[in-house]
């Protein structure tokens, strides 16, 4: 166990969510959860259906914050098992996934606890030497009155459809190729849409530290998901944390983290 910082009784957010348009596409954030854990909720508008990419912590309900349409179909699809990509899954009757993430969704196996005094101080100090800081707690405030994070555990959702490499995601009017790209995890999956080189890439590539020495991660395996990264006509990303980002950075961080394993290739 560890010891954390004491700070002041934490007030309830005003607005727990936060959306936007990023790119002609719908980005939903939760801006109280330290970077860590905060990740990137994208939905896209499809004529027969829309498209719903990783739900978040899911502290609070997810599906009435959408702004779907009622008469459209929502899909979700979960990039990976990690808890703060499928926070709010359970509240979505279609839901993809790669089958080597199903099981650990299903059983909400990537229960990390929100109380960070749970955590035991490797893991803790593992994080801050990726540039983490989280000893201060995982929330900068609540997301309602009375919300408990130590009795917050994450729900188990059902997997409707396996998805992998070369799967179409199809909206009607337009369609997403699923990528089996391991590395962070054995089944972290993106979409990339060819006719616009837009790619949401989960946690397999973002703008910040990557995750590559967590239970699960493979850097020999993200080294071969990098190379591909490099070969593949993306013209923007949207990633799993942080900013939207475009080619050129793509190619910098991938180069980058070839580079830095070098030996592992
Ligand atoms: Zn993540
Ligand atoms: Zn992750």
């Amino acid at each position: 166990m560890t010891t954390v910082a004491q700070s002041s009784p934490m007030e309830v957010a005003r607005h727990w969510r936060r959306r936007r348009n990023i790119g002609g596409f719908v980005l939903i954030t939760e801006p109280h959860v330290v970077p860590l854990l905060r990740s990137n909720i994208w939905m896209v508008s499809g004529r027969d259906r829309d498209l719903v990419i990783d739900a978040g912590l899911g502290l609070v309900p997810l599906r009435p914050y959408l702004p779907t349409d009622a008469d459209r179909p929502v899909t979700l699809v979960a990039t990976h098992a990690h808890r703060d990509h499928v926070g709010a899954a359970h509240e979505f009757l279609d839901l993809c996934a790669h089958r080597l993430e199903a099981q650990a969704i299903e059983e909400a196996t990537d229960d990390i606890p929100l109380d960070v005094s749970m955590w035991p101080d490797e893991l803790l100090a593992g994080f801050e030497r990726k540039g983490y800081q989280c000893r201060c707690g995982t929330l900068s405030a609540l997301p309602f009155s009375g919300f408990s994070a130590v009795d917050e555990h994450l729900k188990p959702a059902r997997v409707s459809q396996l998805v992998d490499e070369g799967d179409i995601i199809d909206l009607g009017d337009q369609c997403f190729e699923v990528l089996h790209l391991p590395g962070h995890s054995p089944g972290s999956i993106g979409l990339f849409q060819r006719s616009t080189g837009a790619f949401f890439s989960g946690d397999v590539i973002y703008d910040g530290p990557l995750l590559d020495d967590i239970e699960g991660a493979d850097r020999g395996a993200y080294c071969r998901t990098m190379e591909r990264l490099l070969s593949l006509p993306v013209r923007s990303v949207f990633p799993g944390h942080g900013p939207a980002f475009g080619r050129s950075r793509l190619l910098e961080i991938a180069r980058h983290y070839l580079r830095t394993w070098e030996r592992l290739r």
